[in-house]
């Protein structure tokens, strides 16, 4: 039953992740949400010839994250693409899941 409920943010099979879950996916590209890029290149907010040095980000944005509204507007076209609810079946696997690091860790071959 461990996977009944999302392990990031507790939310049920079936039900949207808490904003910011680690564990939701993007419906753009079907990696992590919180990692990916797609709020920059959906907002239209990337410009590699402008800004070669910040990823193509606008250095305010580079350093500080979307803005209010920035974040206002990626919600709306994650809600019109059609946000992921939480379903075990599709979880994104985890590299990093802090258990299996420690094992891998002690081990000695
Ligand atoms: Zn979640
Ligand atoms: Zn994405």
């Amino acid at each position: 039953m461990k996977d009944s409920t999302c392990p990031e943010c507790g939310v049920p099979i079936g039900k949207y992740h808490v904003p910011g879950c680690d564990a939701e996916i993007c419906p753009f590209c079907n990696n992590q949400l919180i990692s990916c890029d797609c709020c920059y290149e959906q907002l239209g907010l990337i410009d590699m010839n402008k800004y070669p040095d910040t990823d193509g980000l606008p250095p305010d944005i580079f350093k500080n994250g979307l803005t209010d509204k920035h974040e206002k507007e990626w919600d709306k076209l994650l809600k019109e693409k059609g946000l992921i609810p939480y379903d075990p079946t599709t979880a994104l696997e985890y590299d990093d899941d802090p258990y299996s690091t420690i094992i891998l860790t002690d081990k000695h071959d």
